[in-house]
């Protein structure tokens, strides 16, 4: 269960309270607030606070270029042109605070986002629930033959079944020695922080994440990328849903330059301007390394 009955009456309690402020707030992120969007089967993202809008964003170029954004007449326009010129600090204006629940495997890639805070849940100090995660039928896929960091199709029938049991049974074996070194019944009880190391990396933690939103689209196009495994993606998608309604002009660049777009080495320009004036380029003939052929071929000519 992602939230709780006492969570979400908090939950609850938080959304029905409202403040006066003169500060500039976005109607679509205030629907968001404080809800949890469940991710996986027992993890959420919530939004709890927000600085900034698109406006901050403009506002900030503007004092730093001051009469050098006059060109730019419109607000997505000038947003759009810092995307494209990778002017990133006015994007640092806008900041967001995430309660993330997330399993420690995910959790251990995401902590390499180093340019954010966090305050993780103590396992040192409290007790950690009986959640882990476990694959949905579809997601329990085999080693990809193709790719070592990848995986392939859904394992099927017998070994399907045989997997998701090892999965299960361990985990709860696992959690059943952990309640019983750090149970006080007729023992002293083992320190929560030395009981905790037999817990597999699929026990759920918890987070609060903040970050601004020059590194926050950082973290979502390497994390929302098909190449990103697909438990840390699903919480970056989730994480993009809640962003287009922040920001939306900001995340309409990103979207576009950033995850739709493309970028050419020296190299890959020169080929692509050979191909267009009709020459017949081939991989031998282009200067690249098979692998980076590929990759520029994926671009140049899909399919
Ligand atoms: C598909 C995928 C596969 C991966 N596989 C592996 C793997 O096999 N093994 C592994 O160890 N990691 C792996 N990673 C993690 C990856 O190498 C990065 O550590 C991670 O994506 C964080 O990126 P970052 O350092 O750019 O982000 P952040 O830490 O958020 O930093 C953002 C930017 O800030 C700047 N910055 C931050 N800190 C410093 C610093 N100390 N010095 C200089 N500049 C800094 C850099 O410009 C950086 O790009 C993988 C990531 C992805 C997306």
């Amino acid at each position: 269960m992602p939230v709780t009955p006492e969570q979400q009456a908090e939950i609850d309690a938080q959304r029905a309270m409202r403040h006066q402020t003169a500060r500039a707030t976005v109607p679509g992120m205030e629907a968001h607030l404080y809800e949890a969007k469940p991710v996986l089967d027992h993890g959420f993202i919530r939004v709890i606070d927000y600085m900034g809008d698109d406006n901050a964003i403009t506002q900030a170029a503007r004092v730093s270029y001051g009469k050098g954004t006059k060109s730019v007449q419109n607000d997505e326009g000038l947003i759009r042109y810092l995307m494209r010129h990778w002017h990133s600090t006015p994007f640092e204006m806008c900041e967001i605070k995430l309660h993330v629940k997330l399993p420690v495997f995910v959790a251990r890639q995401w902590i390499r986002h180093r340019t954010a805070n966090v305050n993780e849940y103590s396992a040192r100090y409290s007790i950690l629930d009986r959640e882990f995660y476990i694959p949905a039928p579809e997601h329990l896929a085999a080693q990809s033959v193709i790719n070592n960091q990848g995986r392939g199709e859904a394992l099927q029938g017998d070994e399907a079944a045989r997997v998701l049991e090892f999965l299960k049974a361990d985990s709860n074996r696992a959690y059943d020695h952990y309640e019983e070194m750090i149970s006080e019944d007729g023992q002293q009880g083992l320190a929560r922080e030395l009981a905790r190391m037999n817990l597999p990396a699929n026990i759920y933690t918890q987070w609060y994440w903040k970050v601004d939103l020059h590194n926050l689209f950082h973290f979502l196009r390497l994390r929302a990328d098909s190449h990103a495994q697909y438990e840390i993606r699903v919480y970056a998608d989730a994480i993009c849903d809640v962003v287009k309604d922040w920001v939306p002009f900001a995340y309409g660049a990103f979207e576009d330059y950033r995850m739709g777009g493309a970028q050419l080495s020296g190299r890959g320009v020169e080929c692509l301007r050979r191909m267009l004036s009709g020459e017949e380029v081939t991989q031998e003939t282009s200067g690249m390394s098979k692998g980076e052929w590929r990759e520029f071929m994926a671009i140049a000519k899909p399919n």
